[in-house]
């Protein structure tokens, strides 16, 4: 959702709405590198510095899932106070008071965010809107996801105190004013932030709890003792769709805590935590396992159910000999339509098996004849062949033992190839960012 004349920062980016954080970071590298100040000439710098500029806000807001989130349901007016241009966008403030319960400055890891800074509201002075919502953690196993999941529990909530309606007073008593804090409900403190250093803060007025008035002991209601809420305990169901994914949100509207202050109470949100689970790996819709085989079965074929699904059906395989398919080692076998459900939707993802091969036991061929006997039935191993002159002159017999790893292979070099492995994209990720803070 955008606003006219608002950049899509999908757009800015070159991606789709539905673009994974890898997408979204591959994206943005390629266009941080293209528009990137110093690598233009100078009489295009400027508009490559606006473009540079804007790219890394789209990758700031699209790679973090609240804001990109909050993006997608608000637009830019999400993170502008006040809304620039109409004046009619959500204030970022509301937003993070709604999904993280008020009063906080600022979100962690978003510096530099237009609009972001650490104002707070003080307390006593939110009136009126939405109130508060609670954002929980919910954790969940991916069979649970597979299958979707309805579950019920008991959640104790404020509510407003139905006998005074609110007020904490009886039918026909007055508040009077706080004397403590002029009626204000707010009061100034000195509070230390530091060897000899104060800094002035305004807190909620503790005698009339930020009302600015209060009952009198014998006006106050009999029922909320002048709390004007109440304890009340409510059944909630939570429905989870199959197909759900890590960090998506579940929103009871309006079951959080009641405030009299409040139009409408605020929501429980949950977010989805996907459990890790010890067969299957799962990226999107698509689902990886394992497949253990024998050395036997690799070279000669099987019929079983090599593994268990999250529904609990047996997946069965059927690799016939003679002259079958040979599964070699990290071979990938893809199954299509065995992946994760998709949501409302009766499409599924495709699961993809890594062949693992169990090889025998060193020693496993116990004499000379069993030797001979695998050898015989194993395709005929060719000689090398040397073209003229590559024949080594000097051959040099050489023992070895077996390491786990390459973790050893060049350790201590400063070599950037130490351990074996070119680094790829992950290591041109972080000189992108190093580069943008510059
Ligand atoms: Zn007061
Ligand atoms: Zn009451």
């Amino acid at each position: 959702m955008s606003a006219p004349g608002e950049p899509d920062l999908y757009e800015v980016l070159g991606i789709s709405k539905g673009a994974s954080k890898s997408e979204i970071k591959k994206a943005y590298h390629k266009a941080a590198l293209s528009s990137h100040p110093d690598k233009v000439p100078e009489d295009q710098r400027e508009e490559a510095d606006a473009k540079f500029k804007s790219v890394s806000q789209a990758y700031e807001i699209l790679n973090d899932d609240d804001t990109r989130d909050m993006y997608d349901q608000h637009g830019m007016a999400a993170f502008e106070k006040g809304g620039a241009g109409g004046g009619q966008g959500p204030d970022l403030d509301d937003i993070l008071a709604q999904m993280f319960g008020g009063g906080m400055g600022g979100m962690p890891g978003m510096g530099g965010m237009p609009g972001m800074g650490g104002h707070s509201h003080g307390p006593g002075q939110r009136k009126g809107g939405k109130g508060r919502s609670e954002l929980q953690q919910y954790e969940v196993t991916l069979e649970e996801l597979y299958k979707g999941k309805t579950t019920r529990f008991a959640s104790t909530k404020k509510v407003v105190c139905e006998h005074c309606k609110g007020s904490g007073g009886k039918e026909k008593a007055k508040a009077k004013p706080c004397d403590t804090c002029k009626g204000r409900g707010q009061t100034t403190q000195l509070r230390p932030v530091g060897p000899g250093l104060v800094t002035q803060e305004t807190v909620a007025c503790s005698t009339c709890s930020g009302r600015g008035s209060f009952y009198a002991d014998k006006d106050k209601c009999k029922k909320c003792k002048g709390v004007r809420t109440v304890s009340a305990k409510k059944i909630l169901e939570l429905y989870i769709p199959r197909g759900s994914r890590e960090g998506e949100k579940i929103v009871l509207a309006g079951e959080a805590d009641q405030d009299p202050d409040d139009d409408s109470p605020g929501d429980i949100v949950f977010e989805l935590v996907e459990e890790t689970h010890k067969v299957f790996h799962r990226a999107g819709a698509d689902l990886q396992a394992q497949l253990e085989i024998s050395l036997a079965e690799a070279l000669t074929g099987f019929h079983r159910v090599v593994l268990t699904h999250l529904d609990g059906r047996g997946i069965s395989l059927n690799v016939q000999q003679p002259e079958g398919q040979v599964l070699r080692p990290d071979e990938i076998l893809k199954i299509p339509g065995e992946g994760m459900p998709l949501k409302r939707s009766d499409a599924k993802g495709d699961l993809y098996l890594t062949v693992n091969v169990k090889f025998p036991e060193d020693g496993w061929l116990k004499d000379q004849a069993a030797v001979d006997k695998v050898r015989a039935v194993l395709p005929k191993t060719e000689p090398i062949t040397y073209g003229p002159g590559e024949t080594p002159e000097l051959v040099d017999e050489v023992d070895f033992i077996t390491v786990d790893s390459m973790e050893e292979f060049g350790a201590d070099s400063d070599d950037p190839r130490a351990g074996g492995e070119w680094e790829d994209d992950e290591d041109e990720g972080a000189g992108g960012a190093q580069c943008q803070q510059q």
